[in-house]
């Protein structure tokens, strides 16, 4: 692609190139170039695409849900066929390694597997014969037109937490990707198209603020999945729910990883290593946090010293790179900023990853990785996401004051604990104040048929994104009550009727 190339929407089974609306630039950020730049959509285009969702979707929810699932079963095959395709043009934009990237397809289409099963998971219960003749059944019913709105991190498998999922249960839906790396979605909308999916059922618009406003402020619009920073997700859940939608906001995340004395310290360094520097920390899963208990610090920072200096930090596309650039200069300067930041507040700084530079990609947004000691529940490095390779180091007396410390967070999207014990391991699990926790698992994002989601101010609404939860928030839940006029009985009733 050159600088000229435009990114544009895809609304009723076309890609539109767009006329006269704003562009911002796509970067390749291992090179610190522009790519393409990208289109931003206007309220009208934004109406477009919420039009062509609302006419298509009378026949689409009326299909049946297996005939869906077939055209999901091909779009899972053409996945599985533009891997590499849709890894690499996720290295290109965001900047994560490529394995890295392979691996963020492999999640995605796992939702997609899932989905497939909607026949099954739509079924409801059905009570014969509560009494005189009726029978009790439930229905779970397609919303209406949805849209997605998605960050910048996951550009492929964060839209498939959501799309397959609304599709199979009969939605119409609009997805607005992160205008920083919005190529993905195109592949994804021409690859749903060759699946044999009509004209309408998906659409993308690429935008920004403006964008969502749209659709947020749009009266066809039933129900938005959003997934993003957490003042975002706060204002999309409030104006989504003000204005009578249905509204799941995933926010952000401050990730701890507790290393018990008895944890064995090469695996949870390791743990640390690929969790807090892996996709060079721009990830809501990532651990950004290292809560230290007892005498654990010391022989972890020795630990962690050496594999820091073996990472290989360079281009995503390069086969053996372990770590890639940040997403755009702005986001580098950011985290940049939170490193001098931690400094002034008196944490201590073991390795510096500011000023980093990788041979052949000078341009490149890159900063190494950074660890502190000695981080404070009072400093900024502590309470803020930093969203960088950015690992601080917490110390605890005790596994009390670990679990304190994690539960006194704003966040709690996942959290871990490295231990030997198991009955550390099932009273961290039962006592912990996070959606998603692992027990010597770094990074314990669920699968497909589980369902994705944080707790306090990393998740606003009701449902978590994806399995079971998925179906329910795709859907409306409707109980019906049937009786044949051969078992009615005469006369009106006037008492509150109860089963007999
Ligand atoms: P972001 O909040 O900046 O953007 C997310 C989406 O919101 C994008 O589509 C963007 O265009 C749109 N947006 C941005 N500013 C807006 C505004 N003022 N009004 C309306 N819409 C706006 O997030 P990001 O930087 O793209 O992604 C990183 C964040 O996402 C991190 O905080 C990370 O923790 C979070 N995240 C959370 C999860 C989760 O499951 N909880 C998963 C992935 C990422």
């Amino acid at each position: 692609m050159s600088q000229e190339t435009i990114i544009g929407h895809y609304i009723n089974g076309q890609v539109q190139e767009a006329g006269t609306e704003r562009y911002s630039d796509v970067f390749n950020p291992a090179l610190g170039e522009v790519k393409a730049r990208v289109a931003l959509a206007t309220t009208k285009t934004v109406g477009e695409a919420v039009a062509a969702a609302k006419a298509a979707f009378p026949v689409w929810s009326e299909q049946s849900a297996l005939r869906r699932s077939r055209i999901l079963f091909k779009f899972k095959e053409l996945l599985d066929k533009h891997h590499k395709e849709l890894a690499q043009i996720i290295t290109t934009e965001h900047g994560k390694v490529l394995s890295d990237a392979m691996g963020e397809v492999t999640r995605g289409i796992e939702i997609v597997e899932f989905a497939c099963g909607a026949p099954h998971l739509m079924k409801t219960a059905f009570t014969d014969n509560i009494g005189g003749g009726i029978d009790n059944y439930n229905m779970r019913q397609a919303l209406g037109v949805c849209a997605g709105i998605t960050p910048f991190n996951f550009p492929v498998m964060v839209p498939l937490w959501m799309i397959p999922m609304a599709l199979a249960t009969g939605n119409t839906f609009v997805l607005k990707p992160s205008e920083r790396d919005p190529s993905a979605s195109l592949l994804m909308a021409d690859l749903l198209k060759q699946a044999g999916l009509p004209d309408g059922v998906f659409n993308v618009v690429q935008g920004d603020k403006e964008a969502v406003d749209a659709l947020l402020q749009h009266p066809d619009v039933e129900a938005i999945s959003f997934v993003g920073s957490t003042p975002i997700a706060e204002y999309i859940y409030q104006e989504g729910t003000r204005r009578g939608k249905r509204v799941q906001a995933l926010g952000g995340a401050k990730n701890h990883m507790i290393v018990m004395p008895d944890a064995d310290l090469d695996q949870a360094a390791d743990a640390l290593i690929g969790a807090g520097y892996g996709s060079a920390g721009e990830r809501c899963m990532a651990i950004s946090i290292a809560v230290a208990v007892g005498d654990v610090g010391d022989k972890l920072i020795e630990k962690l010293l050496p594999r820091i200096d073996n990472l290989r930090v360079r281009n995503g596309m390069e086969g053996d790179a372990d770590m890639g650039p940040l997403v755009t200069a702005q986001h580098k300067a950011k985290v940049e900023g939170y490193i001098t930041k931690g400094m002034e507040e008196g944490a201590k700084l073991i390795v510096d990853g500011r000023n980093f530079k990788v041979p052949g990609s000078e341009k490149g947004f890159f900063v190494g990785a950074t660890l502190f000691d000695q981080v404070k529940p009072e400093m900024t490095i502590y309470k803020e996401e930093i969203f960088g390779p950015v690992l601080g180091i917490v110390r605890v007396p005790d596994f009390a004051s670990a679990v304190e410390l994690i539960n006194a967070h704003e966040f709690g999207n996942g959290v871990s604990c490295f231990t030997t014990d198991g009955g550390v391991a099932r009273a961290f699990a039962r006592s912990i104040q996070v959606g998603m926790v692992g027990i010597n698992v770094p990074i314990p994002v669920p699968m497909a048929w589980h369902s994705f989601g944080g707790w306090k101010r990393s998740l606003f609404g009701d449902h978590h994104a994806y399995g079971e939860e998925g179906i329910r928030f795709y859907t409306r839940y409707k109980s019906v009550m049937q009786r044949w006029p051969d078992s009615i009985a005469k006369g009106a009733e006037f008492s509150m009727p109860t089963a007999k």
